[in-house]
């Protein structure tokens, strides 16, 4: 958005409570790495010019990426600045720091979509024998005492650390909800190349049937491993992961885990296959079914005949609990009343339903790819524009 603004000769500051690439430095596990490849992180007039592009970044990398577009774009940054509070006051914003305050006639909201673990309210609970973890406090499996780990949540994220704790030697059990199932690679390119290519990624947000529940939906399956292997549920399975439905709560001390198991897999499969159909029909109807691997469909998912609905975590050796259950944002510096009842900005595809406020980084907020890394760009230039129309005085439809 700051490169956007500059090239739109708008004056305009980024306050930052922590430096560049805050929470790649501060909120990520050790081993993690991006799950998209190296070419696909595009920012406005910057790409990937390594020789490794289908690679996946390190956190490293990440963050040193992000450093050099800040200076290459000489961002203003204001480190250290944390937001306090953003309110309207005589038709400007007022935004206290820890620092100054600004008066301005427009504000983005860039603050991230990922600022606290969405934690079960049954948590409360599980009683203090448990150690308990988010992602945003997990860096390695050293730091789990040794035992059972039970890990809520197979999305990316629950995937990805039920793979590395089990191999650290502490068995996992992974409680499954809602997943989407992807392979890593199919028939021959990177998934992500094909939605990229295909256009699913740039699928608008006004143009779904359901943006609520579409904002709502889990991020792939994937892990950016250097095999470029498929971490799903029958691989954890291979490896000897405990499979039980998404956790329900507590009841007499015993952890209660939903009998859907079976259907959120067979759901799961049924939509990573249409999703596949789709990738085959783009494939067909832009001639390159002579040029990649031929269809394929990957096994479906096994299921335990009887996984149990009912365990025992102090019996069944369960000493820590990770908590892969998604994030939300944190807006309480946000005193502007554009709140629904659910807590959620109202917005237009990041027009905030507040003259001259802006959102960036949510879940789906102009198209498929907002939250993705790849995803700012193309939002950046539209909010951007509609930014410049505003503060012009011009006419500013959606
Ligand atoms: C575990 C995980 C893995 C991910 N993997 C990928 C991936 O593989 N590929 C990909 O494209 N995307 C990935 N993402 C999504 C990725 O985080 C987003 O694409 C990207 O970070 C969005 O950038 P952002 O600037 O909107 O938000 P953020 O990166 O969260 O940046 C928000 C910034 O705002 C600052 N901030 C917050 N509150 C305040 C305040 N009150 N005052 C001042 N500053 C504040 C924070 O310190 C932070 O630096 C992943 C996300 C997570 C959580």
């Amino acid at each position: 958005m700051s490169r956007c603004l500059a090239e739109r000769g708008v004056d305009h500051v980024v306050l930052e409570r922590g430096t560049v690439a805050n929470s790649w430095r501060t909120e990520r596990w050790d081993s993690l790495r991006l799950l998209t490849p190296n070419w696909q992180s595009r920012l406005p007039g910057y790409g990937y010019e390594g020789n490794d592009p289908d690679g996946y970044r390190t956190m490293p990398q990440v963050i040193e990426f992000l450093d050099r577009y800040a200076k290459v774009i000489s961002a203003p940054v204001e480190v250290d600045t944390t937001v306090t509070s953003v309110r309207e006051s005589d038709g400007h914003y007022l935004v206290e720091t820890n620092r100054d305050a600004w008066q301005c006639r427009t504000v983005v909201l860039a603050a991230g979509a990922c600022n606290v673990v969405r934690i079960p309210e049954a948590a409360k609970d599980l009683g203090p024998a448990l150690a308990t973890v988010t992602p945003m406090t997990y860096r390695h499996p050293g730091q789990l005492p040794a035992g059972g780990v039970l890990v809520v949540g197979a999305s990316a994220t629950g995937t990805q650390l039920a793979d590395e704790i089990h191999r650290s030697g502490r068995p996992v059990t992974i409680a499954i909800g809602e997943h989407i199932r992807a392979p890593r690679v199919y028939r021959g390119r990177d998934i992500q190349w094909w939605m990229d290519a295909a256009g699913v990624l740039d699928e608008r947000y006004d143009t779904v049937d359901d943006i609520n529940r579409a904002r709502g939906v889990p991020s792939l399956q994937l892990t950016g491993s250097s095999d470029r292997a498929t971490l799903d549920l029958n691989a954890l399975t291979a490896l000897g992961v405990r499979m039980v439905g998404r956790f329900v709560g507590m009841r007499d001390g015993k952890a209660q885990f939903s009998g859907s198991l079976r259907n959120q897999c067979m759901l799961s499969d049924l939509k990573m296959n249409r999703l596949l159909t789709a990738i085959d029909v783009w494939a067909t109807a832009n001639g390159l079914d002579g040029e990649v691997e031929p269809s394929h469909r990957l096994a479906p998912t096994e299921v335990p005949k009887s996984p149990p609905l009912t365990l025992d975590l102090g019996g069944a050796s369960i000493r820590s609990i990770l908590w892969a259950t998604g994030y939300s944002p944190d807006l309480s510096w946000l005193h502007v009343p554009v709140l629904d009842r659910k807590g959620r900005i109202r917005h237009d595809g990041g027009v905030v339903d507040a003259p001259g406020l802006y959102l960036m980084g949510m879940q789906f907020l102009r198209r498929r790819k907002s939250a993705l890394i790849d995803g700012a760009g193309d939002d950046a230039r539209d909010l951007s524009d509609h930014l410049v129309r505003y503060l012009d005085g011009g006419a500013v439809p959606g």
